[in-house]
């Protein structure tokens, strides 16, 4: 064993009470290499009760030292980046290059940016002709929760907790104990940093146990979550009796739209990365191919070629730039998954089983070849249901009308990615698309100011920018008669 991957409650580190541990097993290779606190309802209890005690404080802070604490954290990242990168890539399975150039860079500038959000962020006020002014209050609501998931680890968990310290809560967090590793780093600086103790809690374990124990907790007012559909809804049952504020980032089966006219290289290109980036393991990854009759063989043909010749590889070498899936467990769901297509009748274009790499080292990992399917209708479970691994189906469609009602087929509304060079017909189908995020020839392209989130089974609530401000801030309007 390398290393226990602790809880961190009112600035200590710590085991969970009840001294149980889970294993933490190496993706790429199968193996057990570290242990997990297995935690539960008392940690949460002792967590919240630290948040509590901490939060008179913390919400008195100025902007300004709020800020400058959480870029310290920045900092930290930033100065233990390769490090950090090295534990995503081992702990998930996925490219170190990838770790390295995305996910860590990213949760930096998470932080950063809410950092810089804590001095922007203002309220409003309105004034009455009789010289009434209304001002609205933006109070921090007290302890919240936030609870992350395993594909993106460091990336999402700090998209959460950077914007509810920003606004002056206490957090009691929970990353995925899939993927515990970068976030139990995080929260050994928290001290150095400046952070008071018990403003940033963050607890391992179990979803069922300890996620659920937060979620119930009487005095967590808010839980921002992101993962599944059904947590999203096991989650909402839990919280909506008891009135808590709810931000849900749930699951997606997002389409990929090129029609005839599209720039063919940039589309074939994006649409590949779009499908298998990250192992088909990002909540945004396109995994229905929408191509328009007249290019469909064209498409076909040039999309299995690039795929072919993808190379699953080590995560830890930085040449690799497919790695393994998150889990045993989810890789036995994906290939489960190519089996139903199989089933409904469709035909495996490239990929389509287990991937064994020759390196003795890699002989117990968790490896999926990229796979492409085409001949089912939207219909099928394949073309409803999200596999969230390195599978994407193609679909032909005759006109703009058709491939409208394919985007919209499923129960999801997450994001699309529409490839035309016909701008008027772009921005009428983005229109049309019943999705929180639409990329009109590009995929991915981030601004974090811009609202971020679902529709339908994809979730409620939008995340960025001054959207997840206002999420962990009550509105108070105070009217005053001059
Ligand atoms: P998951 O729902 O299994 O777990 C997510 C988190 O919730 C984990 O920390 C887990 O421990 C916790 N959890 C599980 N059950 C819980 C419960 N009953 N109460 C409280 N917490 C609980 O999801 P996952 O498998 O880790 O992630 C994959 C899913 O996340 C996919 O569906 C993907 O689309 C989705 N996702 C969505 C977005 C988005 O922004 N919309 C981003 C990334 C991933």
């Amino acid at each position: 064993m390398e290393q226990d991957i602790l809880n961190l409650i009112n600035g200590q580190l710590q085991a969970a009470h009840g001294g149980q541990w889970l294993d933490n097993v190496e993706p790429a290779t199968g193996q057990n290499y570290s242990r997990i606190a297995r935690s539960g309802a008392d940690d949460v209890e002792e967590a919240v009760a630290a948040a509590r005690r901490a939060f008179p404080e913390w919400r008195a802070w100025s902007p300004a030292d709020r800020r400058a604490v959480l870029m310290r954290l920045a900092d930290k990242v930033a100065e233990h980046a390769d490090m950090l990168a090295e534990a995503e890539a081992r702990d998930n399975g996925k490219p170190v290059s990838v770790a390295r150039t995305v996910d860590i860079p990213r949760a930096e500038h998470n932080l950063r940016f809410y950092a810089s959000a804590a001095e922007q962020f203002s309220s409003e006020s309105h004034t009455m002709g009789d010289g009434t002014v209304n001002y609205t209050l933006r109070k921090p609501l007290g302890v919240v929760a936030c609870i992350s998931p395993w594909n993106l680890p460091l990336y999402l968990f700090t998209w959460k907790i950077a914007p509810a310290l920003a606004s002056g809560n206490c957090v009691v967090a929970k990353p995925s104990e899939v993927t515990p590793m970068t976030a139990y780093l995080l929260g050994t600086w928290a001290k150095e940093v400046g952070f008071p103790d018990g403003v940033l809690n963050i607890l391992q374990g179990l979803g069922p146990e300890v996620g659920q124990a937060m979620v119930e907790h009487h005095y967590v007012r808010a839980v921002s979550f992101t993962g599944g559909t059904a947590t999203g809804a096991a989650i909402s049952a839990l919280a909506a009796p008891k009135f808590k504020k709810l931000s849900l980032e749930l699951g997606g089966k997002n389409a990929t739209v090129v029609f005839d006219d599209c720039d063919f290289d940039e589309a074939v290109s994006t649409a590949v990365r779009a499908a298998f980036s990250n192992q088909g393991q990002i909540c945004l990854c396109g995994s229905r191919i929408l191509i328009q009759e007249a290019l469909y063989d064209r498409f076909r043909d040039a999309m299995v070629a690039k795929v072919s010749k993808m190379r699953i590889g080590d995560p830890m070498d930085p040449s690799t730039r497919m790695g393994a899936v998150v889990s045993r467990g989810h890789r036995d769901k994906v290939l489960a998954a190519i089996d139903t297509a199989r089933g409904e009748g469709g035909r495996i274009l490239c990929g389509g089983g287990r991937h064994q790499p020759g390196e003795p080292r890699l002989k117990g990992g968790f490896f999926v070849q990229p796979t492409l399917i085409e001949g089912l209708d939207h219909t099928c479970v394949t073309n409803r249901e999200e596999i969230f691994g390195p599978v994407a189906t193609l679909q032909p469609f005759k006109d703009e009308q058709e491939a409208l009602g394919l985007v919209n087929a499923t129960k999801y509304g997450l994001s699309a990615s529409v490839w035309t060079k016909d701008l008027k017909r772009a921005h009428r189908f983005a229109a049309g698309i019943d999705t929180g995020m639409v990329w009109l020839n590009c995929w991915l392209v981030r601004d974090l100011r811009t609202p971020f989130g679902g529709t339908r089974h994809s979730g409620v609530g939008r995340e960025g920018g001054y959207n997840s401000m206002r999420f962990f801030t009550e509105p108070q309007n105070v009217c005053i008669k001059l």
